[in-house]
């Protein structure tokens, strides 16, 4: 059993044609962090030209309504991770440590099914796809006018797991509206593009819609090991002293060593932390953590080799490890942003302002938070 969920792929794309011709629905689409540094690979396009916003030209084509980033997510679950964090540190005794990241869904399996009395130290933070859904579903449905269940809120992942995510039972709002109703994997949309024929070549680049396609270097850096733990540094040390680091003050924990740690210093206070990927190297860093070889504050799981840039849902190439490469893109594309903070994101800040209160508030845990003890391992995995 591949606990990523690679192995037993399921092909959604018919799904996704039927709701686009369905007049009564408006598809809302989230693209990830990682899909833009692979999507072109499959069309024979140079990576230069493989831009995202010539991805948001080929979704507009395919016709879909609005076209969104995850990145404004990633964005928005630093915030609410990030807050978590620093709770945690204040009320030490009152919590099991390291606090573990929550957002990558083969690693939630594993530790569920593997250590799952170490289930608590996850952040009960949802995932940036899972966030984005439950945004479209409420915040940005009330700024449409919109009847929430006329939205089809789609997402074009890296990953394969993340369709079985999208399902827990768990990952919907109070009226139980699914956050996510479905995900397409990055080869997925490749051959949604392949299938309605368009020259993806004599594309002109176009904008994501507002305010959902606002995304900050941090969030864009997400999509490979590392990154949420760079992302989620920057934006504590923030919170913490009130002026911010150098965007690049947590660079140690960049590349695809498969084991990274580093200590920090944040106000006086040293945070050590862990960042790892591939299922393998988490068994040993789970087992350091368990018998106190290792300790650490806080610590990044990614289930996949590289992380989200290397994931099951990405185009495969036989014999050729591309994780590095679109890791590159990744870290080029948050070097020139203007915007490296997630704290930062002016439509993530707007947000907060007119509909979910403070980071941590009432709102922010019925939709953005999730509870990891309230669903079963199925028995088959
Ligand atoms: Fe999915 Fe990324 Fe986790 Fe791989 S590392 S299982 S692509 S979320």
């Amino acid at each position: 059993h591949c606990p990523v969920g690679a192995l037993r792929e399921r092909d959604d794309t018919q799904r996704m044609f039927q709701a686009i011709a369905n007049p009564k629905k408006i598809t809302v689409i989230q693209i990830a962090p990682a899909v833009r540094a692979a999507w072109g690979e499959a069309l024979g396009l140079p990576r230069e030209k493989a831009t995202v916003k010539r991805l948001v030209a080929a979704l507009r084509k395919i016709g879909f309504d609005y076209v969104f980033d995850t990145t404004f997510s990633a964005d928005l679950t630093i915030m609410e991770e990030g807050h978590e964090f620093l709770e945690r540190l204040a009320g030490r005794n009152d919590h099991p440590w390291p606090m573990f990241t929550s957002c990558c869904p083969g690693w939630v399996r594993f530790i569920k099914s593997q250590y799952p009395d170490m289930t608590e130290n996850l952040s009960t933070a949802k995932s940036p796809q899972q966030m984005f859904g439950a945004v479209a579903k409420t915040y940005y449905a009330q700024l449409l006018g919109a009847n929430p269940a006329d939205i089809f809120s789609v997402s074009i992942m890296p990953c394969v797991a993340k369709k079985s995510e999208a399902e827990l039972p768990t990952m919907n709002d109070a009226e139980a509206a699914q956050d996510v109703d479905l995900v397409l994997t990055t080869r997925e949309i490749v051959r949604m593009i392949r299938a309605e024929k368009i020259d993806v070549k004599s594309l002109e680049e176009e904008e994501f819609d507002s305010p959902l396609g606002v995304g900050t270097g941090a969030g864009v850096i997400f999509g490979a090991t590392g990154g949420v733990m760079e992302a989620a540094l920057r934006s504590a040390y923030y919170l913490v002293t009130k002026k911010n680091p150098e965007a690049d003050a947590f660079r140690d924990v960049r590349g695809m060593d498969g084991w990274k740690e580093a200590t920090f210093d944040i106000a006086g206070i040293p945070v050590r932390v862990a960042v790892v990927s591939g299922l393998a190297n988490t068994r040993r860093l789970m087992e350091h953590v368990r018998s106190g070889k290792s300790s650490y504050d806080f610590v990044e799981v990614m289930a996949c080799p590289g992380g989200c840039v290397g994931g099951g849902g990405q185009p495969i190439w036989d014999g050729e490890e591309l994780a590095s490469t679109r890791a590159d893109v990744l870290y080029g594309l948050d070097k020139v942003d203007n915007l490296r903070f997630s704290h930062e994101n002016p439509s993530v800040l707007k947000a907060y302002e007119s509909f979910f209160g403070k980071p941590l508030g009432h709102k922010c845990h019925e939709l953005l938070h999730t509870d990891h003890h309230a669903w079963e391992m199925p028995q088959h995995s």
